[in-house]
């Protein structure tokens, strides 16, 4: 068992730190505050080949590995948290199940645009009454004269505002559960497709989140994405893989909340010391370095199983790294915030939107709760 990152891991890290620090930290704060959409260093990201990072080189894709993805989210995520998660989803979320379920007409078709990062791609499975049971999807798809005939409401959609090609599921058998629905790709333009309101947000308040509109929405038969039937299993696969990329987020929130903490405290001097002499202050740091380090290696073996696409395992692994590694950085984060004291929560330090940006990674791609839930099955059948 070897800890040491690769060349090339070491490579990858390197590069996307560079670009988060002179590219994204530099404008977090004021995007976030104008809630503006970070497009030219998206297709920037797209140009460095982190926006089809590990797909293969035939589809316009890096060809790297799970290992070098989680590196490149953690250290963009370090920059900038929404950057992170359209990046993320992106991949993640869009990319992923056209890769592995798409047939090669279609990997042809959408793939390369994507990789490059000149297309922007979203994921549409939750509705207003459809989250963590996304079995209870209800927009429908019915075939019409050869196309398929979508309707139906998507919400809190990632990407959405700016995404060219979005991965939907539908609802295309009345009966049937889970085992009724089918995923769809479509493209933007496509009549009837329409994005609907921006979601006000706590945090990330530089990506976009929307919802999506079907309305009568029209697409060719062909669009259908693998089987019909296969939606809930291809949206199961897609999010045990998102999974790795959130963690990833949470560890470069931290990462960049820890390092800012202490930065700070050793600056900040009362009773004529630096803060950092003092042992409370010595403790917290321990602490979210701790929590750090382990969210971080969790992330890594959960990416590495990936690697080998050992799906088995590989779903309580990456629950467990999302799950410990989002609830660490709500720890991390306010640890970082109390080591600033009361400028931690003033808007004039980013320490308040690192804990903003990283309280949704115990919600989105699936809560604390379904974490446990995934890992607690895998235990006990194990
Ligand atoms: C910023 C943002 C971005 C998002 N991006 C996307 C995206 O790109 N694509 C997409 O499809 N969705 C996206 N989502 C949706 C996100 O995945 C859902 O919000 C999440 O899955 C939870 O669903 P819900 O909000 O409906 O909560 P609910 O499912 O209503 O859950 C409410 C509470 O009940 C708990 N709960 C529910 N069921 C159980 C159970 N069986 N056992 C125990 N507890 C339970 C939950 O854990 C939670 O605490 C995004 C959401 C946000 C806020």
């Amino acid at each position: 068992m070897d800890f040491t990152l690769s060349e090339e891991h070491q490579m990858i890290r390197d590069q996307c730190r560079k670009f988060a620090d002179k590219e994204l930290k530099p404008i977090a704060a004021e995007y976030n505050r104008n809630h503006k959409f970070p497009m030219e260093q998206v297709k920037k990201l797209g140009e460095m080949g982190i926006m089809g990072i590990v797909y293969p080189e035939e589809y316009n894709g890096a060809g790297m590995d799970y290992i070098s993805y989680v590196i490149a989210v953690e250290e963009i995520s370090r920059g900038g948290a929404s950057t992170g998660v359209t990046v993320s989803a992106h991949n993640s979320l869009c990319l992923s199940p056209i890769y592995y379920f798409g047939n090669e007409e279609q990997k042809k078709k959408y793939l390369p645009r994507l990789c490059t990062g000149e297309h922007i791609g979203c994921f549409g499975i939750t509705e207003p009454g459809a989250g963590s049971d996304a079995a209870g999807t209800t927009t429908k798809a019915e075939r019409k004269n050869g196309n398929w005939i979508l309707n139906g409401t998507k919400t809190f959609i990632t990407n959405g505002g700016v995404a060219d090609i979005a991965v939907v599921m539908a609802r295309t058998a009345k009966d049937g559960g889970h085992k009724g629905l089918s995923m769809f790709i479509i493209e933007k333009g496509s009549p009837g497709f329409l994005v609907g309101k921006n979601e006000g947000k706590m945090g990330l308040l530089s990506s976009s989140t929307t919802e999506l509109i079907f309305d009568n929405c029209e697409i060719p038969y062909e669009n259908l994405l693998g089987e019909e039937g296969q939606g809930f299993k291809i949206a199961m696969h897609t999010l045990d893989g998102g999974r790795i990329g959130i963690a990833a987020q949470a560890v470069g929130i931290s990462q960049a909340a820890m390092e800012d903490a202490i930065a700070y405290a050793k600056e900040r001097k009362q009773f004529n010391k630096s803060i950092c002499e003092f042992q409370a202050i010595q403790w917290m740091i321990a602490d979210m370095a701790t929590d750090i380090e382990a969210a971080r290696l969790m992330t890594y073996q959960a990416a590495g199983l990936l690697n080998g696409d050992n799906r088995q395992k590989y779903s309580k692994q990456a629950a467990m790294a999302k799950l410990f590694a989002s609830e660490a950085s709500h720890r991390v984060t306010h640890k970082a915030l109390q080591i600033l004291g009361g400028y931690g929560y003033t808007t004039e330090y980013p320490m308040e939107r690192y804990c903003r940006d990283a309280r949704i990674t115990e919600i989105y791609e699936g809560t604390s709760e379904m974490m446990r839930l995934v890992i607690a099955t895998n235990v006990l059948k194990s």
